[in-house]
C-alpha cells in the first residue's frame, strides 16, 4: 500500500541574486547560479518522505541533467520513481531571481510538465491512501487525477497554487483544499470569509496563513493553529514542506486537524533552512524538537 502518491511537477530551480531586476532591453549582472532541485510535486513527495511515509511522484522530467538532479534528491529523499516519466522535452525550470529587498521574480518554463498528460495516470491510484494533486501540470491531467483518485477510494488532497478554474464536480471530488490566502482570496473574492470554501464542494479545506500558521475547515467549523515563532531565513517552499507533511500525516489516519499541527510544525521548520527540498526535516529530527 503506498501512503501518498503525488502527481504535480518537477523543476530545477535556477537561483541567482541580483541588486535589481532587469528591465525590457536590459541587461544586469547578477551573482553565481544556483541549482535546487525544485517544483512543487517533487518538493511535496521530498516533504512527506523525509517524515517516513512511503511516498510515489508521478510527474514528467526530461533526458537531460536536470532531470538527473532531480530523481537524485527525489532518491535521496526516499521518494519512488516508478511512475516518473521521461519525456522527450526538457525538464521544467524555474528562472528565480533574487534582489535585496528579499522579492523573487519566476519565469517558469514548464517543459516536460506540460508533456503529462491524463493517459499518464492509467492505473495508479489502486492501493493508495492519500492522494494529493498539485498544479504547474495540464489542467485535464489535474482533472482526471482527482476523479480517478476518488473513485479509487483515496483521500485526495488538491493544493491549487496557483488558482485555475477547476469544474465544479472537480472541487466536489476533494477530501482536502489546500490553498494559501491570497488564492483563497481569489477563489472567493477579497473580504469573503474563508469559510466560505466549503460551498465550492471540497469537504474540508485549509486555508495557510504564512507565519501566521493555518486555519482548518470542516463541518464542525473553522478551527486556527498558531505557526510556532521562529526566524524566518527562507520561506521558498514552506507552502509544499506543508502539504507534504499534512498528506504524510493523513495517510495514518489522523483527523486532520491534528495533520495540520504536525505541518505547521513541520513548514515551520522549513523556513529558518535555505532552499525549498534541503530545508525539510525529517521525521526523528521533528521529534527531537
Ligand atoms: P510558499 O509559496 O512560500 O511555498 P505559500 O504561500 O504556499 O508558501 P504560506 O501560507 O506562506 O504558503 O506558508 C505555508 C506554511 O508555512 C504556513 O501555513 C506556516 O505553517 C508556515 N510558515 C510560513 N512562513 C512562516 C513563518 N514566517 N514562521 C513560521 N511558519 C511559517
Amino acid at each position: 500500500m503506498t501512503d501518498v502518491l503525488v502527481v504535480g511537477s518537477a523543476n530545477a530551480d535556477l537561483v541567482v541574486a541580483a541588486e535589481r531586476r532587469p528591465g525590457a532591453g536590459e541587461t544586469v549582472l547578477g551573482g553565481d547560479t544556483t541549482v535546487l532541485p525544485g517544483g512543487k510535486g517533487a518538493n511535496t513527495a521530498v516533504a512527506a518522505a523525509k517524515l517516513g511515509a512511503d511516498v510515489a511522484l508521478l510527474g514528467a522530467i526530461g533526458d537531460d541533467a536536470y532531470g538527473r538532479l532531480l530523481t537524485e534528491s527525489l532518491h535521496g529523499a526516499g521518494v519512488r520513481t516508478e511512475l516518473l516519466r521521461t519525456v522527450d522535452r526538457p525538464t521544467g525550470i524555474a528562472y528565480i531571481t533574487v534582489t535585496p529587498d528579499g522579492e523573487n521574480s519566476i519565469l517558469v518554463s514548464p517543459g516536460a510538465n506540460s508533456a503529462l498528460e491524463p493517459d499518464a495516470l492509467d492505473g495508479a491510484f489502486a492501493r493508495v491512501k492519500v492522494v494529493v494533486a498539485s498544479m504547474e501540470i495540464p489542467l485535464p491531467t489535474v482533472e482526471r487525477a482527482v476523479a480517478a483518485a476518488a473513485d479509487a477510494g483515496a483521500l485526495v488532497l488538491l493544493n491549487l497554487s496557483p488558482v485555475a478554474e477547476l469544474a465544479p464536480r472537480t472541487l466536489a471530488a476533494l477530501d482536502v483544499l489546500l490553498v494559501n490566502e491570497h488564492e483563497a482570496a481569489a477563489l472567493l473574492g477579497s473580504g469573503v470569509a474563508p469559510g466560505k470554501l466549503l460551498d465550492l464542494g471540497p469537504r474540508s479545506a485549509v486555508v495557510t496563513l504564512g507565519a501566521r500558521g493555518a486555519l482548518v475547515l470542516t463541518e464542525d467549523g473553522a478551527t486556527e493553529i498558531a505557526a510556532p515563532r521562529v526566524e524566518p531565513v527562507d520561506t521558498t517552499g514552506a507552502g509544499d514542506a506543508f502539504t507534504g507533511a499534512l498528506a504524510a500525516a493523513l495517510a495514518t489516519g489522523v483527523t486532520l486537524e491534528t495533520a495540520a499541527r504536525k505541518a505547521v510544525r513541520v513548514a515551520a521548520i522549513s523556513v529558518t533552512r535555505r532552499g525549498a527540498q534541503p530545508s525539510y526535516p525529517s521525521a526523528a529530527e521533528l521529534e527531537g524538537r
